[in-house]
Order: C-alpha cells, then structure tokens, then sequence
C-alpha cells in the first residue's frame, strides 16, 4: 500500500494553533528541538509525537521525546552523521547526542495482517511508510497521535485526542477489537496510562479488554513483562494492578503466582503498593527490585516463628519464588534479589532476640533495603513493634543513614529489548526464553537520607 492509498478518508485533522495551546519551544528537549529543525530546513516534514505532546497538554514532564518525520530512514542517516538505524520490525533512526539518543522514525500507515484471511488480525512487522494521517491512524491510543508541528507549532489532532486529554479518557483509535487483536500488549498500555493518569477506560475500549483479555498471552513475553513493571513503577500503581486483576489480565499472565497467593494475598500485593505509591508521593523511591519483591509478600503470610524453624521456612519461600519467578519470565537477577529482601524478612521475625545476629544483619549490604521492605510490607503491624524496636536500635549503633531507596523514580530500563529488536513493539512473538536480557546489577543505593 502506498502512502496516498491510505485507508482512511475522515473528515479532516484539527489544528490546535500557537495561540490555543500551551506547548512552547522551551519546554523541549534541546537536542529533539534540533533535529526537529534540520529535517524542516532540508524540507522535510518534523513533528514531535506521541507522549511527549500529551504529557506537555497535560502540563507534566515528558520522560523522552519522539520525532515523527516524511524523511526515510535512508535519509536520515545521510542527513545525521551522528545517527544509527535501529530495528527490524519497526525500523527507526537513533540520533545520538552524546549517551543520549533521540528516536526518529518514519510516518507510516497501519499495515493489514498477513493472515487477516484466516481470521488472525496479529500484525508482526510495522515499516509501511504512510504519510501524518496515516501515521495518526495506526498508534495505539488518542491520547497518544497528537502531533506538534515544528513549522507553525499547530498541535494536529486527527482523532480526537485534545478532547480526550480534557475528558480524561483512554480511547482505543478505531475499533478497539481490532486493534487489541492486532497486538495484545496494547492492553497492558491501556491500563498503564489509565492508572497513570487516572484516565477512564473509555467504554468500548473496556469491553474489547473484557472480551479479549485471554489474547495477552499471543504478545511477546519480553513486551508483556516490560508494560507489568512500567505499571508497577509509575505513580498510582495500585490502581494498575486493581485493574489488570479486574480485567481478568493478571491471572492470564501469572496464573500459578494468583493462585499462591490468592484473592487475600492479592489484596496485601495492593496494600503494599499503595504504600510505594504514598512514599512516592512524599518523594521516596524504591528500586524496581524492591517493589517486585512486594508481589511475593504474601507468601510469608503463613509463618509462625514460634513454631517454625528459620532454615526450613527459607528454603520453603526460596523455592517458592525461584518457581514462580521463572513462570512468570521475571529476569534472574530480579529473582535472587527478591529471594534476599523476603529471606531478609524471615531473618528480622527469627532473630530479634538473638544479639549476635542483630548486630551483624544490620551491617549486611542488604539490611537498608530488607528494612524498607519490612516497613512497607508490615508496618501496620502493631505486634511487630517491639521487634522493630530492637533492630532499629542496633541499627542506629551504626553512624550511616539507612538507606534501602534510591534518589529518584528507578526509571533503569531493564525489560527493555529495543536494542535488539528496535522499537519495542514487534519483537517475535510468543518469544518465551530465559535469557535475562541487559541486566544491571541490583541497585540498591544508599541515599543517605534521615
Ligand atoms: P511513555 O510516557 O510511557 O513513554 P509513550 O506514549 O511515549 O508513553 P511509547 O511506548 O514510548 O509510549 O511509544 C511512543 C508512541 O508510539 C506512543 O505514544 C504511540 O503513539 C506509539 N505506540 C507505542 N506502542 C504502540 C503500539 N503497541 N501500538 C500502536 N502505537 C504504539
Ligand atoms: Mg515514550
């Protein structure tokens, strides 16, 4: 298909002027702000797209900033010396600042499954160029296909995404059906952003979630696993995981890890959550590792240190998560850590009265984090608190501030694949290895803060 074929005739973009809009040049990256200009002074087509445009309409902070062009990759390279084509599925153009890059991908039309025939709407490669309305046509969400031209700095809106914005709505762009069927994962984003922002599922676009949430398991796990953690790393992540447990996604994904720690244990996962959210509202923040960990909690629910021998229930709960963890295609390291914090819990229950003990975990590397841990998971508990009481006092013997989160939201991408497979959004399919992919040491830094 061409670009002039395009499937589309609607009535027409609106343009949102200069004048009607509070997007101004400052508020955008340097570098993103110079690549826009170059494509427009050799006469091609620039615009920043995407969730730059709609975090700036929802007066936030953007975390990066993508740039939608006419230009071909081909022409990119030759119009950026300092540029690197990404991708396969979804090729695109890296431009490189220094360690920053800035993402620059052609303006493309929706492509038709190859097998649509046979009723399978899945859609595996994305590099049909198109031109701006076709382009807005095939993103996922209106909220997410507005444009910022950098000729009149005009936002154009080809679906109704300014309204959206000030509804409050996540609106699948054409018939949500389709469009879930044609790539699972954009599920999971339809409750990243709701959660996020607070958004309504707009109600077509929840039945089809309704009916179809079963088809999350033809997405590519790496994807899936990517969008699962973005939620659980955003602001209002208890309410992300409420609604994957309402759409009925997170028992498709992770079935043997909802039926161990069951609708009580489901419940204490959001607790726990809705503590790391309040921390991050008072500006503290915890590593990715610390906040998976929270979803195995619950398994700790059973233990009796009264009755229970230390190594027995460890190597329980060890095993416990190592299974679950692999079923559930969470990177090794994050396993092991988890193991750690959750053997950490285990060990300030057993050992508050035994002083030796005390005084050589609270030295450990991991004490800081499997305290913070032990705040968020149990400190409402009241018997606990003479407990507390203890190894806190020994802990202060120690001239170091706890530590245990880190300096800001732990945005590390580390589920992330783009590096191999480009843009993220294509990635094979049902892709199911145990490869950890680029995996970080644990960062379990010591801020010093208190
Ligand atoms: P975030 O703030 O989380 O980065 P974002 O909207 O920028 O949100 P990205 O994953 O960075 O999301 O994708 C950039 C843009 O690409 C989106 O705004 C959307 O227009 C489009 N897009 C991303 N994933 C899909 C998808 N699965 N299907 C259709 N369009 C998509
Ligand atoms: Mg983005």
């Amino acid at each position: 298909m061409s670009a002039d074929s395009a499937p589309r005739t609607q009535p027409g973009p609106t343009i949102i002027s200069r004048s009607e809009h509070p997007i101004s040049r400052k508020d955008l990256d340097k570098d993103t702000l110079r690549v826009l200009y170059r494509l427009k002074d050799s006469g091609f087509e620039a615009y920043l797209v995407g969730g730059a445009v709609r975090d700036l309409l929802m007066d936030r902070n953007p975390k990066d900033f993508d740039v939608a062009t006419d230009a071909r990759p081909r022409e990119l390279r030759r119009l950026f010396k300092n540029s690197r084509e990404v991708g396969k599925r979804f090729r695109l153009v890296h431009v490189f600042f220094g360690p920053k890059n800035v993402e620059v991908a052609t303006l493309r039309s929706e492509v038709e499954a190859p097998d649509a025939a046979n009723g399978d709407l899945y859609v595996d490669e994305d590099n049909e160029w198109g031109n701006l309305e076709s382009d807005a046509f095939r993103r996922d969400f209106t909220i997410n296909a507005l444009y910022y031209d950098i000729r009149d700095f005009a936002v154009i809106d080809y679906v109704g995404g300014v309204a959206d914005i000030h509804a409050g709505l996540v609106r699948a762009i054409g018939d949500p059906r389709v469009r879930f069927q044609e790539d699972p994962v954009r599920m999971l984003r339809a409750v990243k952003f709701a959660a996020r922002f607070g958004y309504t599922i707009e109600a077509k676009t929840a039945a089809a979630i309704t009916e179809l949430h079963g088809d999350i398991l033809k997405a590519n796990r790496h994807r899936v696993t990517e969008e699962f953690f973005r939620i659980l790393t955003q602001a209002n992540r208890a309410n992300g995981l409420r609604l994957l447990a309402q759409f009925g996604l997170l028992e498709d994904l992770y079935p043997d890890w909802a039926k161990a720690i069951g609708q009580t244990g489901l419940d204490q996962v959001i607790e726990f959550l809705e503590r790391v959210d309040a921390e991050a509202e008072q500006d503290r923040w915890y590593s990715i590792e610390l906040i998976a960990t929270g979803l195995f909690v619950p398994l700790l629910d059973t233990i009796d240190p009264a009755k229970d021998q230390f190594n027995r229930v460890a190597a329980r709960v060890t095993q416990e998560v190592r299974q679950l963890g692999v079923r559930m295609d969470l990177p090794k390291r994050l396993i092991n850590t988890s193991v750690e914090l959750l053997r950490g819990q285990l060990y300030l229950l057993f050992f508050a009265h035994k002083e030796n003990r005390v005084s050589r975990f609270v030295e450990s590397p991991w004490f800081d984090a499997t305290w913070r841990l032990h705040l968020l998971a149990f400190g409402g508990i009241e018997e606990l608190a003479p407990l507390r009481t203890t190894w806190l006092a020994y802990r202060k013997r120690i001239s170091r501030p706890i530590g245990g989160s880190v300096p800001s939201p732990d945005r590390r991408d580390i589920f992330s694949f783009r590096g191999r497979t480009g843009g993220g959004r294509h990635a094979d399919r049902g892709g199911n290895g145990d490869d950890d992919g680029e995996w970080a040491e644990p960062e379990l830094v010591d801020t010093g803060e208190e």
